[in-house]
């Protein structure tokens, strides 16, 4: 099962620029330059987010979109003023762009509200952010390790048992019980209930009920 994976570089903290605490990609910071070009090349990441002040020769900048653009990896351009879509400079919202075009399909939407099947539910901050989670990693089995992980990459506060219960208690009064199963000893694995196959705009096919990567 394939998540979409987000790389990036910036000077500015991510979270300036884009809701990772909502985020259904997976987030990866990279650090030098070397690191970006051997992200694209060997296509670790599905998209890749760029604030210009980050490089210090602008050549490397020129490089690095070139790569990118070589292995058809979209390069979203960390601005406040204009981003870059795939093939055309668009005012496309930063938030949209990450919750829609690189979100699984999921009876779950976190944009422009966070809503199940188009009703908008009601749920603490702290819940949302593990639901987005969830959302990112259909069909796997996530420990709390794993959890805690992705919450560090995306500047979300760490999670105990007991605060991890509680929000999975309280997702499933909203969604369901159908939609976070407790894999005994182990994790929890959330599916959607939506049994689309496909992505919204590639025929990438990402099939359902899979466990691990
Ligand atoms: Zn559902």
């Amino acid at each position: 099962m394939h998540s979409w994976t987000m790389g990036y570089v910036s000077v500015t903290p991510i979270t300036d620029f884009l809701p990772t605490t909502i985020a259904t990609v997976r987030l990866r910071h990279l650090d030098t330059i070397n690191q970006v070009l051997h992200a694209l090349i060997s296509h670790e990441v599905d998209l890749f987010a760029v604030e210009v002040s980050w490089f210090s020769d602008p050549k490397e900048c020129d490089a690095v979109i070139e790569t990118a653009t070589k292995h058809a990896i979209p390069v979203i351009l960390l601005t406040r003023y204009v981003q870059s879509g795939i093939s055309e400079l668009t005012t496309l919202d930063p938030a949209e762009f990450l919750t829609k075009r690189y979100a699984p399909v999921s009876c779950v939407e976190f944009s422009p509200d966070v809503s199940h099947r188009g009703r908008i539910v009601s749920l603490s901050s702290r819940a949302i952010q593990l639901l987005a989670i969830f959302v990112t990693y259909p069909g796997q089995v996530l420990r709390l390790m794993d959890i805690n992980q992705e919450s560090q990459s995306r500047h979300v506060a760490s999670w105990t048992t007991h605060s991890l219960k509680a929000a999975i208690h309280a997702i499933t009064q909203e969604l369901g019980t159908d939609h976070i199963k407790n894999v005994r000893g182990f994790g929890y694995i959330f599916q959607s209930c939506l049994v689309s196959t496909h992505r919204r705009e590639d025929d990438r096919s990402v099939s359902e009920g899979m466990m691990g990567k």
